[in-house]
């Protein structure tokens, strides 16, 4: 009975990352016409909160693209697989920018996908990204096909068994090079069942590529106010002991199977744009505290893995 509250309440996440998203958006941090299609009213969250924001977004999107620009490069398909996708805007946002992989698969809840399915019936905006003559729904309306974007509903910690074949079934090609993206998602599960995702994406797909964000560093004085925050909600972050920094989440992809792996804190995302970028940045909003955002971003990382036997994929993923 526990987890189905834990559940529920973690189901309710999504719409706090596109109230996030929307909130980095209205404020100019970035761009995504998609962003409001997801939100109801617009919230407006702290500068911390928009520049965290901001930094996940750069730093996922810029992996993301040259993935999918090294596929175009040499003249691959290319498939995505976003594990809790929750109200994410990246498949119509890539559609959009003219950069959509051959395939895009999503997987959530039957409660979050339902929701989804929904709203991309009733927005304009988003069915036009869709070829609307080959959109077909099913599974009660929690589950949505069509050549490019397929949206699937079902329990991540089954994935091995259930999500994983039933991606297979629904045409995921695993000669195809194909990136799985897990955004705030793997954390909130018990961390064998997220590890033997990671495992199942290394053994079944032939190039393969893993990015991860997530929560790090629980036991300072922040990490324990991060803890006890979300706790207060009802919120669970249950994989943070086992992979609780840095080098922890690097490790945990060479040790699930995966040849290379990388990990940088949104800190050093920040740290790393260019000047002008900072600059603009700094004009959208005061940030008095610059320590406060440094803090923030230190609790949180973006992680990459990747497994080829392409040596052509390989050189360009490396770099
Ligand atoms: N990735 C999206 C984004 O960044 O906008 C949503 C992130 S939200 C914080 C977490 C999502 O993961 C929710 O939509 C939740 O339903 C989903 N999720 C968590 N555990 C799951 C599980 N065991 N099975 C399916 N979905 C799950």
């Amino acid at each position: 009975e526990t987890t189905s509250v834990h559940d529920t309440v973690v189901q309710g996440t999504a719409q706090d990352a596109a109230d996030s998203r929307q909130s980095a958006c209205l404020q100019g941090y970035f761009e995504d016409p998609f962003a409001s299609q997801f939100v109801r009213r617009p919230t407006r969250r702290s500068p911390v909160v928009n520049r965290g924001t901001y930094c996940r977004f750069i730093g996922l999107h810029s992996i993301l693209r040259k993935f999918l620009a090294t596929c175009r490069d040499q003249g691959q398909a290319s498939q995505i697989v976003s594990l809790g996708a929750g109200s994410d805007t990246t498949f119509f946002l890539l559609y959009h920018l003219g950069l959509a992989p051959t395939r895009f698969f999503e997987v959530d809840f039957p409660e979050v996908t339902s929701r989804k399915c929904l709203k991309i019936h009733q927005k304009k905006a988003l069915r036009n990204c869709l070829d609307q003559d080959t959109v077909q729904v099913g599974k009660n309306g929690t589950e949505l096909y069509s050549p490019s974007y397929t949206l699937l509903a079902g329990d991540l910690r089954c994935f091995p068994t259930e999500l994983g074949p039933q991606l297979l079934a629904q045409g995921l090609d695993p000669s195809v090079p194909t990136l799985f993206l897990s955004e705030c998602v793997l954390i909130y599960m018990d961390s064998p069942h997220a590890d033997a995702i990671i495992r199942w994406a290394a053994t079944h797909m032939l190039s393969t590529f893993f990015l991860t964000y997530e929560q790090i560093q629980p036991e300072d004085a922040f990490g324990q106010m991060m803890i006890s925050n979300l706790r207060q909600r009802g919120l669970e972050l249950r994989g943070i002991t086992a992979y609780p920094d840095l080098a922890s989440q690097a490790q945990r992809y060479r040790d699930l199977g995966w040849e290379h792996s990388q990990a940088l804190s949104i800190k050093e995302i920040y740290h790393a744009l260019p000047k002008n970028e900072i600059d603009r940045i700094n004009r959208l909003e005061m940030l008095d505290e610059l320590e406060e955002f440094d803090l923030l971003g230190d609790h949180y990382c973006i992680t990459w893995a990747f497994k080829t036997a392409d040596t052509n994929l390989r050189q360009s993923w490396q770099h």
